[in-house]
C-alpha cells in the first residue's frame, strides 16, 4: 500500500509498505477514506520528537471503513464507517475506567514504556507518534491496523461526510476539552493563544459552551480574519501588539479574561519583545504562550493547555501564577469519551469542524500537503488527505 513515511527532518516521503495485517484478536484494519495534518505532526516533521525511525507511517487523525476484523472484536464488522481516536486505549485499566484514557497504563509497550523506569507509567500508545508513544503505525496512508477496536472506533452515521466528522479523531475533542478545563460557561471571557485548527476548534466549542467575549492570538491575518468571521473572535494580531496580554488585560477591566488557552505548544514563535526577553534561553521548551496566557488572566482564573510540551520550559512565571491563584489544566485529550457528545451535536449541526478545512490533496501530494502546513502558505489552515 502508498503511505506517507519519516525519513529525517523535513523529509517525509510517500512510500510503497507492507499491507498492515492483525496482529490482535481485537485489532481490525481500516481502509482509510480520510486523513488529516495536525500541527503535532509537525512537531514530528520537524524532527523535535525523539525515536522516529526511517520509514515510520505517520498520521493520527483519520477515518475510513472497516475491512477486517479479528476473531476478538465483537461490535463492528466489514463495511461499518468509523472515526478512529488518535489516543489508543484498553478501556479496562485504572486510568480507562475513569475515562482519562490519554493515561492509559497497558497500551504503550514501546520505548516511551522503559523510558519511565522510576514508578512513572507511560501515558498511552498513539497512532504514527514515534516509538515514545508505542510505535504504532500511522493512518497517512491507504491502510491502519487499529489496536482496541472494542474501545476506539465511533461508527458515524451515513448522512454526515468525512469532513465532517474527521476531527472527532482529534482536534475538535481537543479543543472541546481545552474548553471545559477552562471552565468555560454562559458569559465567560476567554483568551486563545493560536489560531490554528486547535485553537480554532477551541474558539467553536467555548462559543457552544457559551462563553461571551472570545479574544484569539496569532501572527497569521488570514487565520484571525476567519475566526473573527466563523466564530465572532475579537483578533490580536501579535505582529502588530507588541504585548497581546497587556491588550487584553486593559480589554477586560484592567483584571484579564477568566480564562486562557494555549493552543500553540512548545514551538511557540515569539514578538520582538519576548525574542529579547529569551536570549537567556537554555535547553528547553519555548514559554512565549505560556507566559502571555499567565499575564492575560485574571487572577483566581484558569490557563488550559492543550498545546504540545516537550521538556522543561524556559521562563515560566510560577510567582505570577501563584500571585494570581491560577489553576493550570492541560494534557493530552481523553478523545474516547468525548467522541459521542461531540458526534451529537455535529448531527444537531451545533458544530461544524469542517468548515476549517482548506487543502483537500491526494495521498500522493502528502508531502506537499506538509509543506503548506508548515510554512502556513495558500492561506493553509488544515489540510485533509485522500488516499
Ligand atoms: P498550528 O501550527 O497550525 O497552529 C499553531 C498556531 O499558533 C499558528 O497559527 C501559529 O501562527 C500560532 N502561534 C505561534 N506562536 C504564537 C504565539 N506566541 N502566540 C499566539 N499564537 C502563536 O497547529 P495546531 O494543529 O492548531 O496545533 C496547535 C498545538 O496543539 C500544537 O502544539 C499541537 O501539537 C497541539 N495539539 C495537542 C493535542 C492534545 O491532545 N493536547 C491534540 C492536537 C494538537
Ligand atoms: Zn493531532
Ligand atoms: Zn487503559
Amino acid at each position: 500500500m502508498r503511505a506517507l513515511t519519516y525519513h529525517g527532518s523535513k523529509d517525509v516521503r510517500v512510500d510503497t509498505v507492507p499491507d498492515p495485517t492483525l496482529a490482535a484478536p481485537d485489532d481490525l484494519i481500516l481502509r482509510v477514506t480520510a486523513t488529516a495534518i495536525c500541527g503535532s505532526d509537525l512537531h514530528l516533521y520537524r524532527g523535535k520528537i525523539p525515536d522516529l525511525h526511517t520509514g515510520d507511517v505517520l498520521g493520527h487523525e483519520f477515518m475510513g471503513v472497516v475491512e477486517e476484523v479479528g476473531s476478538g472484536v465483537t461490535d463492528l464488522k466489514p463495511g461499518d464507517r468509523v472515526v478512529v481516536p488518535f489516543v489508543i486505549a484498553c478501556g479496562e485499566c485504572f486510568h480507562c475506567k475513569l475515562a482519562e484514557h490519554a493515561a492509559c497504563e497497558t497500551t504503550n509497550t514501546g520505548k516511551g514504556a522503559a523510558v519511565n523506569q522510576k514508578g512513572i507509567r507511560s501515558p498511552a500508545a498513539l497512532f504514527g507518534y514515534s516509538h515514545l508513544y508505542g510505535g504504532v503505525s500511522g493512518g497517512q496512508a491507504e491502510y491502519v491496523r487499529v489496536p482496541k477496536a472494542n474501545v476506539g472506533p465511533l461508527r458515524v452515521p451515513d448522512a454526515l461526510p468525512d469532513e465532517q466528522v474527521l476531527f472527532l479523531s482529534d482536534i475538535l475533542p481537543t479543543g472541546y476539552q481545552a474548553a471545559i478545563n477552562a471552565g468555560v460557561k454562559p458569559g465567560s471571557t476567554v483568551a486563545i493563544f493560536g489560531a490554528g485548527p486547535v485553537g480554532l476548534m477551541a474558539a467553536a466549542c467555548c462559543r457552544l459552551l457559551g462563553a461571551e467575549t472570545i479574544f484569539m492570538v496569532d501572527h497569521l491575518a488570514y487565520r484571525l480574519a476567519f475566526a473573527a468571521q466563523t466564530y465572532g473572535v475579537t483578533p490580536v494580531d501579535f505582529s502588530q501588539i507588541e504585548d497581546p496580554a497587556q491588550y487584553i488585560v486593559t480589554q477586560t477591566n484592567g483584571r484579564g479574561v477568566d480564562a486562557s488557552i494555549e493552543a500553540v505548544g512548545f514551538e511557540a514563535e515569539g514578538s520582538a519583545l519576548e525574542t529579547a526577553l529569551t536570549t537567556l534561553k537554555v535547553e528547553g521548551s519555548s514559554g512565549v504562550a505560556i507566559r502571555q496566557c499567565i499575564a492575560a488572566t485574571r487572577r483566581c482564573g484558569t490557563v488550559s493547555i492543550p498545546g504540545v510540551y516537550s521538556g522543561f520550559l524556559h521562563g515560566f512565571l510560577l510567582g505570577d501564577a501563584f500571585d494570581k491563584g491560577l489553576t493550570f489544566k492541560m494534557g493530552q485529550t481523553h478523545v474516547q469519551g468525548l467522541m459521542p457528545e461531540l458526534l451529537d451535536y455535529i448531527g444537531e449541526g451545533a458544530l461544524d469542524p469542517g468548515v476549517i478545512i482548506t487543502h483537500r490533496l491526494p495521498l500522493e501530494e502528502a508531502v506537499r500537503g506538509y509543506e503548506l502546513f508548515d510554512r502556513k502558505e495558500e492561506d493553509c489552515r488544515k489540510v485533509i488527505l485522500i488516499p
